[in-house]
């Protein structure tokens, strides 16, 4: 499936990096007869799709749930012209709580469907069935200005509106519906799951309500590992005349009459009339002559901030102890959840997020837990210098330290999961950093600002002609984000009407 050793070194476009989005614009562009190279640095393809097997458990390491995936709605019908819902096996969450959001003690679940999210919700809120109703016409309304997230071509340009304002500040007006027993106010219930974006005083509303929304329509986890959509994606490529390629760590760009050049760390070069990034900009920009760039682009995406970076224990469980929990668990130690992903100060971890793995349709217990939290890169830059494996003792004291604390906040939640730890393995800012190449491992790249969207918005068509990018630095983060940023980023080469015409008939 994925090629190594000799082959040739002319292509139509050269695709940096195997992401998500990388596969996605492979696929469109092979189907559409396009001779098509994807580079990829490591030994396995799919960045954030990857797991990865530790005491005969396999683990995710950036999906572990996707939005929008029922019947009709809207992931499903993008993924259907991928051939990936045919495919791949999923399992719907739990219809009446997708996610649990915990403050302390109290918690409140997250439903599926939009008269169902908000009757879960009301016996804990009793008095706020309008509000409730207004959360979800304002999410419905802040989803009906960005077209593609209907399949339908870009019309009356309301996404400013949105992008200009904070999440923060949207939520702000439930804030004085408050839960009698425990003083949470439902903003912080509707922000509970905001480690899906990062959540930060800087997010724009777009960013929460796509998410939720495609959340809200459908929640879905894949049976037995989000690497089978890699897999699916790069049979697919290679079926119709595409060359993926392993090994390959790209470290030079170049342009001469309109031919690029592209150079990788083995001392291979390939050559192509186009060249789609699917690596951080920041990253890309550098390995491109100072004459190729206009320094003030240059400068400007070397300055954008990052989402911050995560740190991430992986249990391997024994059997039969800990329950399978078809649902995602969002804890919080106050209900401020905005400072959570920016704090560096003490007290660490101030929140959570715990995932089951999920092995087979039906399934009671539990064989792996993820349990995330943030982590600033400053926390690792003692060890910035070092690669896997070779980071030194003082490191694994740190991880082992870091991973104690992080548990024992755990087992006020869930005591049980104390006795049914068999291995542990852990990640930190450094991990992704080096398995991603994400610039101080951050978790979903370029911190999006409602106070400059422009800014902090990178558009997939470059002023180097031929030259584009896609993934989750340009449209948005996540399945559903890079999926729709991949149709944005094959539009500008083929025509996104009719290239949404393909989509729309799957
Ligand atoms: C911890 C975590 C949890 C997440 N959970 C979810 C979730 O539950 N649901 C969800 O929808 N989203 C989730 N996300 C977000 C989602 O995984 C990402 O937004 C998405 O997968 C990013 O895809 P991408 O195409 O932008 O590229 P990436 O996945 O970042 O891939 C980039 C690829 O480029 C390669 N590369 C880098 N540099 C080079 C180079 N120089 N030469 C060649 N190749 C190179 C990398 O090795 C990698 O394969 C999560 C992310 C993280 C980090």
């Amino acid at each position: 499936m994925v090629k190594e050793g000799r082959f040739m070194d002319k292509f139509d476009v050269v695709i940096i990096g195997s992401g998500l989005g990388g596969l996605l614009c492979g696929y469109i562009l092979s189907k559409e007869g396009f001779n098509v190279c994807i580079l990829e640095k490591h030994s396995q393809p799919g960045g954030n799709l990857q797991t990865f097997t530790r005491h005969g458990n396999k683990f995710e390491t950036g999906v572990h749930y996707v939005g929008a995936l029922g019947k009709d709605q809207t992931l499903a019908r993008y993924w259907n012209y991928f051939g990936l819902t045919k495919s791949l096996p999923f399992k719907q969450l739990d219809q009446n709580c997708y996610d649990m959001v915990s403050y302390g003690e109290h918690e409140f679940p997250l439903a599926q469907g939009f008269e169902n999210f908000a009757d879960q919700l009301l016996p804990y809120f009793p008095e706020t069935e309008l509000a409730l109703n207004e959360y979800i016409r304002d999410i419905h309304e802040v989803v009906s200005a960005f077209p593609l997230y209907n399949l339908e071509l870009p019309k009356d340009h309301r996404e400013h509106l949105y992008t200009t304002r904070s999440t923060y500040e949207f939520l702000r007006k439930f804030s004085h519906n408050v839960n009698i027993k425990s003083r949470i106010p439902l903003s912080s219930v509707l922000a509970g799951n905001n480690y899906l974006y990062g959540g930060s005083r800087m997010t724009p509303v777009n960013v929460a309500s796509l998410i939720n929304h495609s959340f809200i329509s459908g929640a879905y986890r894949i049976v037995g590992g989000s690497d089978q959509i890699s897999q699916s994606l790069c049979k697919a490529v290679t079926a119709q005349g595409g060359t993926i390629l392993n090994n390959q760590d790209v470290n030079g760009i170049s342009q001469i009459q309109g031919e690029f050049t592209i150079s990788t760390e083995s001392g291979q070069q390939f050559h192509s009339a186009m060249v789609i990034s699917n690596i951080h900009p920041a990253a890309t920009l550098s390995m491109m002559p100072a004459e190729m760039v206009r320094q003030a682009y240059q400068k400007r995406i070397v300055s954008l901030k990052n989402t911050t970076s995560s740190f991430i224990v992986y249990l391997s469980l024994k059997p039969g102890i800990f329950p399978y929990l078809n649902y995602n668990y969002h804890y919080h130690a106050s209900p401020d959840t905005w400072d959570e992903a920016e704090a560096n100060d003490k007290p660490w971890p101030r929140m959570f997020l715990l995932s089951t793995g999920c092995q087979a349709h039906e399934q009671q217990f539990a064989e792996t837990v993820t349990i995330l939290t943030y982590m600033q890169f400053e926390e690792v830059l003692t060890w910035e210098k070092t690669t896997v494996g070779r980071r030194g003792a003082e490191y694994m004291d740190f991880k082992q330290q870091k991973s104690d604390r992080l548990l024992e906040l755990v087992y006020l939640k869930f005591p049980e999961l104390k006795s049914a730890i068999e291995h542990v393995e852990i990640s930190t800012p450094l991990t992704y950093r080096d398995y991603t190449g994400t610039p101080e491992g951050s978790l979903y790249g370029i911190q999006k600002n409602f106070h400059d969207p422009l800014l902090t918005t990178v558009m997939p068509r470059t002023k180097i002609p031929g030259f584009y990018f896609t993934g989750q630095n340009t449209n948005l983060h996540g399945a559903l984000g890079v999926t729709i940023g991949s149709v944005v980023t094959c539009g500008e080469i083929l025509g996104l009407a009719y290239l949404l015409k393909k989509i729309q008939n799957g």
